[in-house]
């Protein structure tokens, strides 16, 4: 149920985050093209601005005079003393070095054309459209169009009025070039901007993904530890990669972790001598068990007891026997650090554990601890206490729990009974 949060969390997460960027990308894509569209479109209209000037210039160099119609019924358009009428290889030329259609009107009357019908025959002798016949012939004004329908076919066009010398307007020249085609060379001249904005948005909501990813592993680590705790796991671990963190995640991985620490320290240790309490002393013992077992290496096992300790209470007050319990469980862990751990099991009874030890060395351990026993002086008030101890050691291989601690304990019967002060095995 947890794990399925925080996964939704991270989802939540991503969606909050990627959503917008998606939307940005979206509307970078459109201001983008739309950009360029019009950079485009402002840059066909300047070349379509120069081809125009430059037919009026060459027909200027090639043909000097004015522009006059000549005939009463059957008309010639004239430049100076020259026959226009059916002189096409200029504007042929033009469209063949520039790639443009080229017109020559007289007024709004098509006179020379590179646009042919379908039958290949020259648009010629027909009219402007209206709107053009209003902005240059009347207006006087050169002009672009993104859309003009000519023969059926929509062009990028460009109209500029064709003066004669007195600066009267005669007709206009043409320059255009097919929509379809504009098109084509906007969207291939676009393609690599829309990838690059798609690639780069992707990209965006790839890493984003994956960020958010990394989160829901971090708190699926730290829940699945918190659950394990909670349900009484207290030697759980938390992933290194949580703890590592700089962030609030990390933050609450090491609270995590301090707290299960303090939890453990409540329900393992002993609150009088600080050692661990009978339960920690079962989880640890059993854990060796399996530990000697798979790995066949030796322990031993050793109950010990305070001799004559109700005599100590008796005669010096429970105050003073709390003393020298914590006193003596000091000298008991001190001993057992190095050599497996030490435990209260009860009352003024201890558990030791030798990890990894055989027998021999458990005896001559405990000998050694047996004599800082009986040297330890214990201040209590104006008096100083002194104590002895009996050790019952039994070999902890291939012996189930209870009979191992069974066998300590006759084995401690044995030393009481036998005098106190010594290590029975
Ligand atoms: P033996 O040598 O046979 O072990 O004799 P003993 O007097 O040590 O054993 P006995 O079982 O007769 O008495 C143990 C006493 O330890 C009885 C109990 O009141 C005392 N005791 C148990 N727990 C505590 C404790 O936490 N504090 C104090 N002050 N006394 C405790
Ligand atoms: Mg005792
Ligand atoms: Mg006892």
């Amino acid at each position: 149920m947890q794990q399925k949060k925080s996964g939704k969390m991270a989802y939540i997460l991503f969606v909050i985050s990627a959503v917008p960027l998606l939307f940005c990308g979206i509307v970078i894509l459109f201001l983008s093209t739309e950009f360029f569209t019009r950079a485009m479109y402002q840059e066909i209209e300047s070349e379509l601005h120069g081809a125009a000037n430059n037919v009026i210039h060459m027909m200027d160099l090639a043909y000097p005079g004015d522009y006059t119609l000549v005939g009463d019924t059957a008309l010639s358009l004239f430049k100076g003393d020259h026959d226009l009428t059916t002189e096409y290889s200029l504007v042929d030329r033009v469209k063949e070095d520039s790639g443009f259609e080229v017109t020559l009107f007289y007024q709004d009357t098509r006179i020379l054309t590179t646009i042919r019908r379908e039958n290949g025959e020259r648009l010629v002798g027909t009219s402007a459209p209206q709107l053009v016949q209003k902005d240059v012939l009347n207006g006087g004004e050169a002009h672009f169009y993104t859309n003009t329908i000519i023969n059926g076919q929509e062009y990028f066009s460009y109209y500029i009025p064709l003066r004669n010398s007195d600066g009267s307007i005669v007709g206009m020249v043409f320059i255009g070039k097919p929509s379809s085609q504009v098109d084509l060379s906007i969207r291939h001249a676009s393609y690599p901007l829309v990838v690059a904005v798609v690639i780069v948005t992707l990209l965006i909501i790839l890493f984003l993904y994956l960020y958010t990813r990394k989160f829901d592993v971090v708190l699926q680590k730290i829940c699945s530890f918190l659950n394990a705790v909670s349900t009484g796991d207290l030697t759980a671990e938390l992933d290194g990669i949580v703890l590592k963190r700089n962030d609030e995640f990390g933050s609450i991985g090491r609270a995590a972790v301090n707290m299960q620490q303090a939890v453990r320290q409540t329900v393992e240790q002993d609150p009088l001598t600080e050692l661990y309490n009978r339960r920690a002393a079962n989880r640890r013992l059993r854990q060796i068990m399996e530990r000697s077992e798979a790995g066949d290496t030796p322990f031993c096992v050793c109950l010990g007891d305070i001799d004559h300790f109700k005599a100590v209470n008796d005669t010096y007050g429970h105050d003073c026997g709390d003393e020298v319990l914590r006193q003596v469980s000091t000298v008991l862990r001190d001993h057992m650090r190095l050599n497996g751990f030490a435990s209260r099991w009860g009352g003024e009874e201890f558990l030791l554990v030798f990890d990894r030890m055989d027998m021999d060395q458990a005896y001559s351990s405990l000998n050694l601890l047996l004599d800082k026993i009986r040297r330890l002086e214990i201040p209590f008030e104006d008096k100083t206490v002194h104590v002895t101890m009996t050790f019952g050691l039994t070999p902890g291989e291939h012996t189930d729990h209870t009979t191992l601690l069974k066998n300590a304990d006759r084995k401690l019967y044995d030393g009481k009974a036998g005098g106190r002060d010594r290590v029975v095995f």
